[in-house]
């Protein structure tokens, strides 16, 4: 019998990418200059003309240049955290099976500094947790006798020939998940709008901090590789396009 593991990461690895600032520079000049906009323009170009116009194409909300990039990611976060990130229809996934394949006993535990506790003035609508290390020491207690349980049952279950299918009902959703995640810079900025706290966003939005985390990592890489059309999100305030 394999004993749980327990961890709290979220791991975002970008996997595959296609695409730069200036295939979607050239996308929105085809409509003026034919199809020549990438001439002379390999790689990933910096000119003042490809900023200029991705700054009017993201003001403007000419959304679909930024259709033309792709960014495949692989992921492993708790299933809580895959929900959220599954909400997003735009978005390709493949994710392990729990079918066809027996799973691995990794859960969730809440780190250290994480906050876990509601305060007393709790807006669901604006929901800001404080900060108790007494409190998230007992949740990790919690949440390990409730897994060692889900775990033990799981395998009990397996061992008497249940289908797999049928035992993981029991696992939470605390349980670890991989899956492979792929996204238009369009469609990212979309997620990215939605799923950080950003006190320079127009619109603040409020997602939990799991997903924070795997929108943050994903935020550094699209920064790095479509650093006009980052900067240009930034500066229109985090609004998608
Ligand atoms: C902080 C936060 C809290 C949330 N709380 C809840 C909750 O309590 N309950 C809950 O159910 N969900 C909740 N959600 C999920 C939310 O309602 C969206 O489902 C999720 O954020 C995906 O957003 P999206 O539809 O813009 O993304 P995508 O599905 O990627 O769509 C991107 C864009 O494509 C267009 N689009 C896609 N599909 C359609 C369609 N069928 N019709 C029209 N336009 C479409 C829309 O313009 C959309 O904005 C929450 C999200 C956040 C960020």
């Amino acid at each position: 019998m394999s004993e749980p593991r327990f961890r709290s990461d979220i791991v975002v690895r970008l996997v595959q990418r296609v695409g730069s600032d200036a295939m979607i520079a050239a996308a929105a000049r085809v409509s003026v200059t034919g199809a020549d906009g990438l001439q002379g323009e390999g790689g990933n170009p910096v000119t003042d003309a490809n900023a200029g116009l991705i700054r009017y194409l993201m003001k403007h909300r000419h959304a679909s240049p930024f259709e033309h990039g792709q960014l495949t990611f692989y992921a492993e976060c708790p299933i809580f955290v895959a929900r959220e990130w599954m909400r997003h229809r735009t978005w390709s996934f493949n994710e392990t099976s729990g079918r066809y394949r027996v799973l691995e006993p990794v859960f969730w535990v809440p780190p250290e500094g994480r906050a876990v506790v509601e305060p007393p003035a709790f807006k669901p609508s604006r929901p800001v947790l404080v900060e108790s290390e007494q409190v998230r020491e007992s949740v990790v207690q919690f949440c390990q006798h409730s897994y060692y349980a889900a775990w033990w049952n799981y395998q009990a279950m397996i061992a008497d020939g249940v289908a797999r299918e049928v035992a993981r009902s029991v696992l939470p959703v605390g349980t670890y998940t991989s899956f492979y995640a792929t996204v238009n810079p369009r469609n990212l900025m979309g997620f990215l709008s939605l799923r950080t706290h950003d006190a320079s966003a127009t619109n603040l939005s409020y997602p939990q901090a799991e997903i924070e985390d795997a929108a943050r990592q994903m935020e550094e890489v699209f920064k790095g590789l479509f650093p006009l059309t980052y900067a240009a999100f930034v500066g229109n305030g985090r609004v998608a396009p």
